[in-house]
């Protein structure tokens, strides 16, 4: 990875690309025309678009072979090398519409980025709306409400809110957007408290396929609003979105490593507890192959540990409460532990705040509740004999039910609400030739869960958008399909995890 696509996942993004400021791009701007395909097809095809837009956007565009079209077009999956016909730095609502209907005029798919942590399916021959411009945050402390832009990051919206003792539904990634995310249902560790975030979505303001500008909430497009809170990125272009906030005072948790060999009575202990645990405390365990490296604390180089990470947002004595059945379990930690601590402080140490873009393989499951046979199936999978081999070196395994698992009387589609356990498998950090070994790795690892799974999914943990279904309801399916049919009958937002429109 070069220094300037480093950049642009660490929060020192490149000028260009966030609010206000100019890009020194670090390497020479090529002739588009230079970059042309033998036949010179591709880049006429962007000349054209670029042309028919470049009298009335207000942002930029890039067309291949500048620097802005590579870091515009750069997806958190490295191996998605996505070759859009043209990047679109929409500078607002207005260059979003426009955008989509030139897409349109020349037949061509339309993709929507704002982080590109989300991208599961590439943009190519279309093009990419790129939102990261349009990252403006807006508290309101009276009625606890940010109003962002559709390119807004969580970072920005958690320091911003924490100012007035409030907090979004965001995620494990400050980095992570808040649109992509929100849309596509929204797992944090305030969601067993206040829900999904699509359910703290109040109002959004949307760019349809037709090129028109919605407004969808309780009181506008009712049906819009509904599809908005879990049908991911299917239905427009969100160019605005109001959150609401929630107080959050001190937080008591962090993260401690237990010995591997405390694994399956951990695991049994925290599924015989589930039931029972507050709606304010939420754990998620994680069986972790660590490398013999420098970078691992030295007392966990090179050993197979469960990672217990802990967030209660009550008071400090009722957090060590809930907790002490699962630690007088766990026995000592070989490293890390429990604390007070503030939500943003929280936030940053309960995950890795900024994981590197990298190649990944993952496969992820819901459970209701956990047999002594799922757990000998995990155990087995990381720390069983000759597993040492095995790509899938992490499997994390998050607490959801709480409020997440009540079904709201106008709620969206956001699914599935009977789950107790969220699962991913994590074969990280790959190399191109790796990927059919992780591919089959994380198959066989699948077969074995699948007598145990409910067979559904959390959309935003599934990067593999041929199971997209598998994330709802079949009545929510259905509703979504016939909403497509009028929001996108032509499907021209289908680099996604796509809801084809029904019939
Ligand atoms: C490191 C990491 C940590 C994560 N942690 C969590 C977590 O804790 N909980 C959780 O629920 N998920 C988590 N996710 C998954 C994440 O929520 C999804 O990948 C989400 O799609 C990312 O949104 P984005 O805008 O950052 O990504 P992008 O790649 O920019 O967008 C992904 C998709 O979202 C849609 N989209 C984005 N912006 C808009 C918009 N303005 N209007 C319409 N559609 C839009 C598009 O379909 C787009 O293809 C994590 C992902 C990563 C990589």
């Amino acid at each position: 990875m070069t220094p300037e696509e480093a950049a642009l996942f660490d929060g020192s993004f490149p000028a260009s690309i966030v609010p206000g400021g100019e890009y020194h791009p670090p390497l020479p701007r090529l002739d588009p025309m230079l970059d042309a395909a033998p036949d010179g097809s591709a880049s006429r095809s962007a000349e054209a678009v670029a042309r028919r837009l470049r009298h009335q956007f207000d942002g930029r565009l890039h067309l291949p072979g500048e620097t802005g079209y590579d870091l515009g077009r750069l997806a958190w999956r490295r191996d998605l090398d996505q070759q859009p016909l043209l990047v679109a730095e929409v500078a607002d609502a207005a260059d979003v519409a426009r955008a989509v209907i030139a897409a349109r005029e020349f037949d061509v798919p339309v993709g929507v980025q704002a982080t590109g942590h989300g991208t599961v399916r590439p943009t190519d021959d279309g093009v990419l709306l790129n939102l990261s411009r349009m990252a403006y945050v807006d508290i309101d402390p009276v009625r606890a409400t940010a109003r962002v832009g559709g390119g807004a990051r969580w970072g920005d919206v958690v320091a911003a809110a924490a100012r007035f003792g409030l907090a979004p539904i965001s995620g494990s990634s400050p980095a992570v957007g808040v649109a992509g995310y929100t849309l596509g249902g929204g797992v944090g560790w305030l969601s067993r408290r206040h829900g999904f975030a699509a359910d703290s979505l109040l109002r959004a303001e949307v760019v349809t396929a037709a090129g028109n500008r919605l407004v969808a909430g309780p009181d506008d497009d009712v049906d819009l609003w509904w599809a908005l809170r879990g049908g991911g990125g299917n239905f427009g272009v969100a160019t605005e979105l109001l959150l609401r906030l929630y107080p959050v005072g001190q937080v008591y948790g962090g993260v401690a490593y237990f010995p591997g060999e405390r694994a399956g009575e951990i695991l049994a202990c925290h599924r015989d507890q589930a039931a029972d645990l507050p709606d304010e405390l939420t754990t998620a365990l994680s069986l972790l192959r660590l490398p013999d490296a420098a970078t691992v604390p030295e007392p966990l180089r090179g050993r197979t540990v469960v990672a217990l990470r802990v967030c209660h947002t009550g008071p400090e004595a009722w957090g060590r409460r809930a907790l002490a059945p699962l630690l007088a379990v766990a026995g000592p930690p070989l490293w890390g532990g429990y604390a007070p601590m503030t939500w943003p402080g929280a936030a940053a140490v309960l995950d890795d705040p900024q994981p590197r873009p990298q190649i990944v393989r993952e496969h992820t499951d819901l459970f209701q509740g956990m047999s002594d046979e799922l757990i000998d199936v995990l155990l087995a999978e990381i720390g069983g004999p000759g597993t040492n081999r095995s790509p899938i070196s992490a499997i994390n395994l998050r607490h959801v039910g709480g409020a997440m698992g009540r079904p709201l009387p106008d709620g969206g589609p956001s699914g599935h609400r009977d789950a107790t356990y969220a699962l991913i498998a994590i074969a990280p950090h790959l190399c191109a030739a790796q990927l059919p070994v992780a591919r089959g790795y994380l198959a066989a690892f699948a077969r074995r869960l699948r007598p145990y799974a409910t067979g559904g999914v959390l959309l935003n943990l599934l990067s593999d958008p041929s199971r997209t279904m598998a994330a709802y309801r079949p009545a929510d399916l259905g509703r979504l399909a016939a909403l497509k049919r009028i929001y996108d009958p032509e499907n021209i937002f289908h680099r996604n995890h796509n809801i084809p429109p029904g019939p």
